[in-house]
């Protein structure tokens, strides 16, 4: 077993206002590669399956448990979970695979997952960095991932995921201080709220992104590669176009979140967020 021991690393304090938000500080390689542009215009069709569905539930027999609840995943009701001083939830299962993270529902203090290996993928950089670190189902995963993303003649890199919880708590009392708290909360993750914390998260990209993490990655083949194809291998694109009053963050086509493969398909095809999947967002 292997631990991750939590590295104090503050090269840079992003603004950014994504979930990635300690991303920018990835030191680059040289440029590997010579990805060309893709033509082709392929669109994220997430929504198709819903009106089907919905026809053939009502031409089926009604048992009063699926009327209730016609998801069966959604578990957010069955939780019992207590609520801190600054109104967060505090998560009750943080080693679930359907753990649900965002600026609402934190993870316990100084949670780390128990397990957390190294992926056998590329990255933009030599040392070993606890970003390079993700759950080991996920590590595997994701190796499954770029393989195949390989046979199609891509190269993906992955550039952050596991983050500590004291890391991220560096980065948000450094950002308080500068700014005062009122001002950091808008774009400064608390510890405990980012996804990255779980190990079961990755930010991918390319060198023809030239390793950023920007929306325009959609554009790229890799992009569209991922947001039709990470589902089969476990993972979801975890914050979706016009989702961040959902989510809390903005579209992120880089962000992969592992969900496994017994849900991966399922959420993908639902369209939405996790939190309206699992029930966290029931509106
Ligand atoms: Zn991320």
């Amino acid at each position: 077993m292997m631990r991750v021991r939590p590295t104090i690393l503050l090269l840079s304090l992003s603004l950014s206002l994504t979930a990635c938000s300690l991303d920018e500080w990835t030191n680059q390689t040289n440029d590997p590669s010579e990805e060309e542009p893709s033509s082709e215009e392929q669109q994220v069709e997430e929504e198709e399956n819903k009106t089907n569905e919905e026809e053939n539930e009502s031409s089926e027999e009604e048992s009063e448990e699926q009327h209730e609840d016609a998801n069966p995943n959604a578990y957010a009701n069955e939780l019992d979970e207590v609520v801190d001083e600054d109104g967060l939830t505090i998560i009750e299962q943080p080693d679930l695979i359907e753990v649900v993270v965002n600026k609402s529902r934190k993870l316990p203090e100084g949670y780390e997952p128990e397990e957390l290996v190294k992926p056998d993928v590329r990255f933009p950089f030599e040392e070993d960095l606890p970003k390079k670190y993700m759950q080991p189902e996920a590590a595997a995963a994701l190796e499954e991932l770029f393989a195949a993303a390989n046979e199609e003649g891509m190269r993906l890199y992955a550039t952050s995921g596991y983050r500590s919880y004291e890391t991220q708590e560096q980065i948000y009392e450094s950002n308080v201080a500068e700014k005062g708290q009122e001002e950091a909360d808008k774009f400064s993750a608390r510890p405990g709220t980012s996804e990255h914390q779980t190990g079961l998260a990755m930010d991918v990209t390319t060198a023809e992104m030239e390793f950023k993490l920007q929306q325009s990655f959609i554009d790229t083949k890799e992009g569209k590669w991922l947001a039709d194809h990470a589902h089969e291998y476990g993972f979801v694109v975890r914050y979706l176009e016009g989702t961040s009053d959902i989510t809390g963050y903005e579209y992120e086509p880089w962000h992969l979140r592992y969900v496994g493969k017994d849900l991966s398909t399922d959420i993908h095809e639902s369209g939405g967020t996790l939190e309206e999947f699992f029930g966290f967002h029931p509106e």
